[in-house]
């Protein structure tokens, strides 16, 4: 996430689902980029610290009701990417059909109401919008993905600010041309996602959306 700019200084963090039960996470403030195995924490679902010398994220407790909304997702990460994290603070969420390769992956990425970050409220933003979206965009803030395990979690974050640099290139060209609802049918045919509902018009969700 450092090497590629999703983050920069003691930005972002990332937890991770072990066999156990309990979740690995990244330690507070420290650059991402230079981080060691030693500085990983390991803590209970309730967020208790069982192993680690350093204190958890600040975020834990996002991380915490984002891998208990989602049984089906292995790792939670969260970056402030620049691209999409432009889109969060001009209010403007990733909620159209523009490119195949995001329709089969992320889909669409709502954007979640702004909380201050660490705390509790932040958990309650995206409660609602985890149910159906594996991405979202937090106000003023940044992004939150899931994924069935680290990587996926990781190439999710990766598609999500790839999609916000091309639809904002698109913009500065003057158009962006969103793809036929049919076309829309066939690409979530193709994908169909394991664990979140596809309604009848294309859209991922279940009966909330
Ligand atoms: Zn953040």
């Amino acid at each position: 996430m450092y090497g590629r700019g999703l983050v920069v200084a003691g930005e972002g963090n990332i937890s991770a689902r072990l066999v156990d039960g309990n979740i690995l996470v990244t330690p507070a403030g420290l650059c991402k980029g230079r981080m060691s195995l030693a500085d990983l924490i390991v803590v209970n679902p309730a967020g208790h610290k069982l192993r680690g010398a350093r204190v958890p994220s600040t975020e834990l407790k996002m991380h915490l009701t984002a891998l208990a909304k989602r049984p089906d997702a292995g790792a939670c990460v969260h970056a402030h990417p620049p691209y999409a994290t432009a889109f969060a603070v001009a209010g403007m969420p990733l909620d159209s059909h523009v490119l195949p390769e995001v329709v089969t992956t992320v889909r669409l990425v709502p954007l979640a109401a702004y909380a201050t970050p660490s705390t509790a409220a932040v958990g309650e933003s995206i409660s609602g919008l985890l149910e159906k979206s594996d991405a979202i965009l937090l106000k003023n803030h940044g992004v939150l993905t899931v994924g069935k395990d680290l990587e996926s979690a990781f190439r999710h974050m990766e598609t999500v600010e790839r999609f916000a640099q091309i639809v904002w290139l698109a913009r500065a060209l003057g158009r962006v041309d969103t793809l036929p609802p049919d076309e829309v049918e066939r690409l979530l045919a193709l994908s169909q996602h394991p664990t979140i509902p596809t309604d009848s018009s294309g859209t991922r969700g279940s009966a909330k959306s």
